[in-house]
């Protein structure tokens, strides 16, 4: 075990009925998705970028204060075992926002930045999260990070979103106003990996000066004080701290001056920032008087960048790999004040989730059906939590290849056990419960738990498609 102080899940300590009540009740009044916006509670997704699972006072992080996110977990379920679908940003983002594993609809790999290429961007035959939710009459927005496809069939206000403050690439640089002196180089740099992709609301290009997660907090808080009072929201914000290009404000790192490392210090002082936008947006719900009507879902899109600064610890590996520490991040849900007499708040919840669940279970809390034909490949969490059941039991969770330069990684989880080939090298075999770090490699003593597991993951693997798009830079 890695020591975390977490209040671990029991089964049976809880009182479920009055969240189920008014869940269903909820549930009842929405033939449709056409019930009064008040019966309905808003939805906030909050994902960070390249956060590593140790890196949050939630997870036991010592060195990086992380206040308004701990409250926030404090107040709902942490996902200690919490997946994402992919170990880079954009197949996570991919799976998680389509409901669809990325290997299935061809988004395994990160977009490239391509404005004039119709054909790098998540399929639009895949409705992304936020459509659903549109037509059953929230108001739905999308702020920072997309990396969704940059060609304009796939902005995020094609895609269910009423509005989009934010970058159409896969990352950014944090001063704006230095964006000039990069221009200039940008003739002979690919500007896409220079970070300097155009910042826009709403389609038109927008000039700002500022620290950019201070930007994406302001437009997060408008967001949310400008939504009518009688009308639900899903808000997705995603910021792209603490993803590099590693830049801090100067009174962040001054506040963790005593964070010696200088590389930890830059991102501490990333994440620093991050969760004091998360404050502020919570305080933005408090004066709107929506908090309690809010469920928040935060996660990181894949695992921290040790080179960068970041922990994954007590996990191995990291961004790019299918270890842990690539694939399992910091992760909770809050739920709405009705509801949290239902779900098991204030505990770590050890059963396996994935980013793929949010999708159905986003649904199941507007009352909003899914698009027609749509296929699911998560689950809807809220039976399970307010049963105290495993969503995961005996259901096996994926991961395969995301990179063509980093040689294939492949895994597959199920229950406590995982096997894995990670860049190739032969298949492990790591039993998860009594080896969270993945260092005993149980191949040669368990040849048959093994092989069941690969026999399963080479099947669901025919099952997938080709890349859409390869990547030809790191
Ligand atoms: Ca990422």
């Amino acid at each position: 075990m890695h020591g975390f102080k977490i209040k671990m899940w029991k089964r049976g300590d809880m009182s479920w009925a009055a969240g189920l009540a008014v869940l269903e009740m909820t549930a009842g009044c929405v033939p449709g998705g056409q019930a009064r916006a008040a019966e309905r509670p808003n939805i906030l997704l909050v994902v960070a970028d390249d956060l590593g699972y140790g890196d949050v006072g939630f997870n036991g992080c010592r060195d990086i204060p992380t206040p308004a996110l701990d409250r926030l977990a404090a107040e709902g379920v942490i996902f200690s075992n919490g997946h994402v679908a992919g170990a880079v940003c954009g197949p996570s983002r991919a799976g998680m926002l389509t409901g669809r594993y990325p290997e299935r609809i061809g988004a395994q790999q990160n977009p490239p930045y391509a404005p004039d290429d119709p054909s790098v961007g998540v399929p639009l035959s895949e409705p992304l999260m936020a459509a659903p939710l549109q037509a059953a009459g929230y108001r739905t927005g999308a702020i920072g990070k997309w990396h969704l496809g940059s060609h304009p069939r796939f902005h995020p206000q094609r895609r269910g979103f009423d509005f989009f403050y934010g970058f159409l690439h896969g990352g950014h640089r944090y001063w704006p106003a230095e964006y000039a002196e990069f221009r200039k180089k940008i003739d002979e740099e690919n500007p896409a990996y220079a970070y300097v992709t155009p910042l826009e609301r709403n389609g038109t290009p927008v000039e700002e000066t500022g620290y950019l997660t201070d930007i994406l907090t302001r437009e997060a808080v408008q967001f949310i004080e400008t939504t009518q009072e009688d009308q639900p929201f899903f808000l997705y914000l995603a910021y792209n701290a603490p993803h590099v290009p590693m830049e801090a404000k100067p009174e962040d790192l001054e506040a963790l001056a005593g964070i010696e490392d200088e590389d930890r210090r830059i991102y501490a002082a990333m994440v620093l920032a991050m969760d004091r936008g998360v404050g502020e947006v919570r305080k933005a719900l408090g004066r709107t008087g929506r908090l309690d009507a809010t469920w928040i879902v935060f996660l990181s899109d894949n695992g921290g960048m040790l080179r960068y600064g970041a922990s994954n610890r007590p996990l191995r590996g990291g961004k790019n790999t299918v270890f842990e520490g690539g694939i399992r991040v910091p992760m909770f849900m809050r739920p709405a004040a009705a509801d949290a007499a239902s779900m098991p708040v204030g505990t770590a919840v050890p059963h396996t989730v994935s980013a793929l669940d949010f999708y159905p279970t986003f649904l199941a809390l507007a009352g909003a059906p899914p698009p027609e034909g749509k296929v699911l490949d998560g689950l809807n969490l809220l039976p399970h939590l307010r049963a105290g059941t495993d969503p995961r039991k005996d259901v096996p969770l994926c991961i395969s290849p995301h990179h063509v330069r980093v040689p294939a990684c492949r895994g597959v989880r199920l229950n406590d056990w995982k096997a894995l080939s990670d860049r190739n090298r032969p298949w492990g075999l790591f039993d998860l419960d009594a080896d969270l770090g993945e260092r005993n490699n149980l191949a040669k003593s368990q040849p048959a738990k093994l092989e069941s597991l690969r026999d399963y993951f080479d099947a669901w693997s025919a099952q997938n498609m080709e890349p859409r798009w390869v990547v030809t830079l790191p």
